[in-house]
């Protein structure tokens, strides 16, 4: 289906940042403010989301998130736009929020993080970044981010109904090179590889080998990996002409990598 694409653009420089990342999790939203934004948050935030997406932008400078970059891509994209409009009064808080079929979408911070480590990748320092594979749509929110930095963007959701609903979300702001497969992500996307930068938004015990496998040289994987207790932490896997490196960073609580079709 899509062809193979050349390799990759010239675009922005940056540099790993340590910030610490809070946990990732799943918190339904009280009743009470629930019922209140359906009735008023879906104008208002909408009305005035600038100045409240400004201050979570200062949230995250202040948090440690120094590529301004990654900053601007948030800036531009409307997360309200992409959580239930019953969320949608807590979309700029730094939160995971539910999305739908037991799946959240990630807290902003989760989602600078893991994207200014990408944009640390040495391919990308000297050549920008290209094309990203990222594994678990999910509302498409960290898709559209990324289609700010990168010159492409394949995504891969296993669950139909996140995989649809990503693609509406998405299809208002006509991103073009962003790219959604409904798919199993454990087994990458062939057909784009190879990629300057992986970026997984789920956690699983291991590694599929299939990501390593699709990782240009100079390239970056970022994921959530889980120990033998089901601890998670941020892995970051550098390709190099000699091989492979690995870090692990800091704890994260990310919603389960899972194979197959939902
Ligand atoms: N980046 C997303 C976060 C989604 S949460 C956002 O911005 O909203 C993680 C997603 O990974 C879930 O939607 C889950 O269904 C998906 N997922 C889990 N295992 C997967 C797999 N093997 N392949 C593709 N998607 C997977």
């Amino acid at each position: 289906m899509n062809q193979r694409r050349p390799g990759f653009p010239a675009r922005i420089a940056a540099s790993p940042k340590g910030a610490s990342v809070p946990a990732h999790s799943s918190t339904a939203a009280p009743r009470r403010i629930a019922s209140w934004a359906s009735t008023v948050a879906p104008a208002g935030v909408g009305l005035d989301s600038s100045a409240v997406r400004e201050r979570m932008i200062e949230r995250l400078a202040a948090g440690g998130v120094a590529n301004l970059e990654v900053l601007k891509a948030m800036r531009a994209v409307e997360r309200h736009r992409f959580v239930d409009s019953a969320l949608a009064n807590q979309a700029y808080e730094d939160t995971s929020l539910p999305i739908g079929l037991g799946q959240t979408i990630s807290k902003p911070s989760v989602v600078a993080r893991m994207v200014e480590l990408l944009l640390g990748a040495p391919g990308a320092r000297t050549n920008g970044l290209g094309r990203i594979l990222e594994i678990g749509t999910g509302c498409g929110y960290q898709a559209a981010v990324l289609s700010r930095l990168a010159r492409e963007v394949y995504s891969i959701e296993r669950l139909r109904g996140l995989h649809e609903r990503a693609r509406a979300n998405l299809r208002p702001l006509r991103l073009a090179n962003v790219h959604l497969l409904l798919g199993d992500g454990t087994l990458g996307f062939p057909t784009g590889a190879p990629y300057a930068g992986i970026l997984v938004a789920a956690g699983g015990a291991a590694l599929p080998p299939a990501w390593c496998e699709q990782l240009a040289v100079g390239g970056r994987l970022v994921a959530p990996i889980a120990d033998a207790s089901g601890t998670q932490s941020l892995l970051v896997i550098d390709r190099s002409a000699q091989g492979f490196t690995q870090t692990l960073l800091e704890p994260v609580h990310f919603v389960p990598l899972k194979s197959g079709l939902g």
